[in-house]
């Protein structure tokens, strides 16, 4: 059975209480031994769903588009073997449908029928498009100046869009009020968003025949995909699965990065900064991650480092990628800027290595501002 439990006080709650926060304020995690049968897996349908014997809820409250197991494929960009998960093309054109589709069965097997979110965009609409399927209210907030796409999106789900004025923190003071009276299906907080991040590192496994990758690079605001894909190689570990657990890159915009200031100056907890509204890589402009210092654990325990990405350097990964075949959204190209900026650092010592890393978001989602950035590089020829 699994339990939440606090990373503050460590007091415990049931799986089937309703809470996404500690009495105390703290954040809570999922203690949970799961289950691989390989064989089993096999005659499951593709998806992330086929290891559901490693996902703690019941199969009459799985709510899902029969998503996942994305594929893997090599993209050259430097030393070593590059391999690209292809988590843009998810069923809402990002990986947030992987703990939308968990936490969002969570909720229909708690009973629970109106739900709050917000997001810079991506994480509304997944739980907006799974909330739909479920028959579940949902009320989301996001900053006024994300993507067009990604606002038609929550909107002809039927949710109810809150559009915030100001910064993406602005934004989640606005969700805190409302998440007072109604449950908060918060990709942050909530325990249960990670046991469906989790599925990356069980996929990414066992396309590369059920071994681990040598290094894996995956971007970090709130560390939602990060911290799953840690858990997740973590549970494969200790289940005999995988021999080791892979360092674990993250990758930061500039612009925005918290942690990045934390890990140079060697302190465990997120530093503080301004909050950010100007950064190509919306998707990461997070001045106060929640789940700062598990991030910074899972560094240290990796003998990972965190990578910060100029705008130049996004931009420049951004137009590689296009001319390659790939439409993927500028927060994004942030990931591959820092997985670029890992290889040319590492030159001498990852030519026999294998890199993962990820598409988060589909470029269609942001296709008015990646008009813009065209006309700009035109008119400075090309820069
Ligand atoms: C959510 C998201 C990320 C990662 O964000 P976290 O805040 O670290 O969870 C990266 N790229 C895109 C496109 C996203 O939507
Ligand atoms: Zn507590």
């Amino acid at each position: 059975m699994a339990r939440l439990v606090c990373s503050s006080c460590g007091k415990e709650y049931s799986a089937g209480d309703p809470v996404w926060r500690c009495s105390c304020g703290g954040i809570l995690d999922i203690k949970f031994t799961p289950c691989f049968d390989r064989k089993k897996m096999k005659s499951k349908p593709h998806g992330m769903w086929k290891y559901r014997d490693a996902i703690p809820i019941s199969d009459k409250n799985i709510v899902s588009f029969q998503e996942g197991f994305t594929p893997l494929l090599e993209v050259k960009t430097g030393e070593g073997r590059l391999l690209v998960k292809q988590d843009h093309l998810f069923p809402t054109g990002s990986y947030k449908d992987r703990g939308a589709s968990v936490l969002i069965s969570k909720v229909k097997e708690l009973g629970i029928k109106k739900v709050v979110e917000d997001s810079s965009g991506n994480a509304g609409a997944a739980v907006a498009a799974y909330c739909a399927k479920a028959g579940i209210e949902c009320d989301i907030y996001v900053p006024k100046s994300t993507s067009t796409g990604k606002l038609a999106q929550i909107k002809l789900y039927g949710a109810n869009l809150h559009k915030i004025p100001g910064s993406r923190e602005d934004t989640a003071e606005a969700v805190m009020e409302a998440a007072e009276k109604n449950y908060y299906a918060s990709h942050s907080w909530n325990p249960w968003f990670f046991q469906g991040t989790k599925t990356f590192a069980y996929e990414v496994c066992e396309q590369l025949g059920w071994t681990s990758p040598d290094v894996v690079i995956l971007p970090v605001g709130n560390g939602t995909l990060f911290l799953g894909a840690y858990i997740g190689f973590s549970e494969l570990k200790n289940g005999g699965i995988i021999d080791s657990i892979p360092k674990l890159i993250a990758v930061q915009t500039a612009n925005c990065a918290p942690l990045y200031k934390s890990y140079i100056n060697k302190l465990n907890k997120p530093s503080s900064i301004e909050s950010v509204v100007n950064t190509l890589a919306e998707g990461i402009a997070i001045a106060k991650p929640v789940r700062g210092t598990q991030i910074l654990e899972a560094i240290r325990e990796t003998s990972g480092e965190i990578i910060a990405v100029t705008e130049d350097e996004i931009k420049t990964s951004l137009y590689t990628m296009m001319k390659q075949g790939y439409y993927i959204e500028p927060t994004s190209a942030a990931v591959i800027a820092g997985a670029v900026n890992f290889q040319k650092k590492n030159m001498d010592s990852i030519g026999d290595k294998t890199l993962v890393t990820v598409f988060t978001g589909h470029g269609l989602k942001g296709t008015d501002k990646l008009l813009k950035l065209n006309d700009k590089r035109k008119m400075n020829n090309g820069k």
